[in-house]
């Protein structure tokens, strides 16, 4: 039987994505007897594929986005090297949370974060070289050329194991364009009953005794649920886990289309349940795991 050698990498992430593989459990331990994983930050003392010097690779997974030159010069690195790439987690195929920073210049959002009201000195802002930061948060297909999109925050482990997989017996895998309210059990009449938006800080009508299947839908009852706008990732097997949860999607897996734009299709969504768009407080909000290919700019005087 033939070994693929497969890389993983993690640029600009949290190491969720990683958790999320080593959460596949002892089913892990069968994708080891086809694979040889040549390099994975997380687990070998080689911590940059700089460190990691080998020939070819047949598939890498890189997580997280690219905001500093160091990301990019890994990620040029891996794509020359690997036949396949797979992009893995929201950050890598979307820009993911980190990608809110883009409502802001690079400049500015660095103040923030380093600035301080304290007086004590270490938290001013540093007057270093902070090494290389691009002008704005990227996923990877904005650089070099992306085979696999497996997008989720992190991905479900069954899911990342499904993928690896295929991966293995050399498809490329692709999850289909269904919504998160595709999958949804919850009831629905087609229309909402105030017309805006409720702050979430009021509960959601529901009878906790009665099954998923009996409660009407968030965004019908005024909650803002990214359901509609959502690749059903998460919702394969099962109904989405966070409306399960009774808890409104937060669209953690990105556009239901790859080239997708969150916020302008959730306004449709809205539209089309008498919901008034104007009365989402911030509607940058709608794009918090999506805000790389250009789609959220910084905030206007922004510097
Ligand atoms: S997609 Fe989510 S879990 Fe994965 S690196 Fe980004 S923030 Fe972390
Ligand atoms: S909007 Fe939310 S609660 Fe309503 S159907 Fe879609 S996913 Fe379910
Ligand atoms: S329901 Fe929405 S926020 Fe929750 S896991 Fe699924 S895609 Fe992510």
């Amino acid at each position: 039987m033939k070994i693929i050698k497969v890389a993983q990498e993690w640029l600009g992430a949290c190491s969720g994505c990683e958790i999320a593989m080593l959460n596949m459990g002892e089913k892990f331990f069968d994708l080891l007897k086809k694979i040889e994983m040549v390099h994975m930050p997380l687990l070998f003392d080689h911590k940059t594929f700089d460190e990691f010097q080998d020939a070819e690779i047949e598939i890498s997974i890189v997580s997280g986005c690219v905001i500093s030159e160091e990301h990019l010069h890994l990620l040029k690195k891996i794509r020359e090297k690997s036949q396949k790439l797979c992009a893995l987690g929201t950050c890598a195929t979307h820009g993911g949370i980190p990608s809110l920073l883009n409502s802001w210049s690079t400049d500015a959002a660095l103040k923030e974060i380093f600035s301080s009201n304290s007086k004590k000195d270490h938290l001013t802002f540093p007057n270093k070289d902070l090494s290389g930061f691009l002008d704005r948060v990227y996923a990877l297909d904005e650089f070099v050329e992306v085979d696999i999109l497996l997008p989720g925050c992190p991905p479900r482990p069954s899911l990342i194991r499904e993928f690896l997989s295929k991966l293995i017996k050399g498809d490329f895998p692709s999850l289909p364009n269904k919504s998160v309210c595709d999958t949804c059990p919850t009831l629905r009449f087609g229309k909402g009953r105030k017309g805006i938006i409720k702050r979430a800080m009021e509960n959601p009508e529901y009878d906790p005794n009665e099954p998923i299947e009996k409660m009407h839908c968030f965004l019908e009852q005024g909650y803002l649920c990214m359901g509609p706008v959502t690749l059903a990732g998460c919702a394969f097997y099962d109904a989405p886990p966070c409306i399960k949860a009774r808890t409104p999607c937060r669209g953690c897996y990105g556009p239901v289309y790859s080239d997708g734009n969150q916020m302008l299709e959730m306004m449709n969504a809205l539209a089309s349940v008498g919901i008034e768009w104007k009365t989402i407080i911030d509607r940058r909000s709608l794009l918090r795991f999506s805000g790389a290919h250009g789609l959220l700019r910084p905030y206007p005087g922004s510097k």
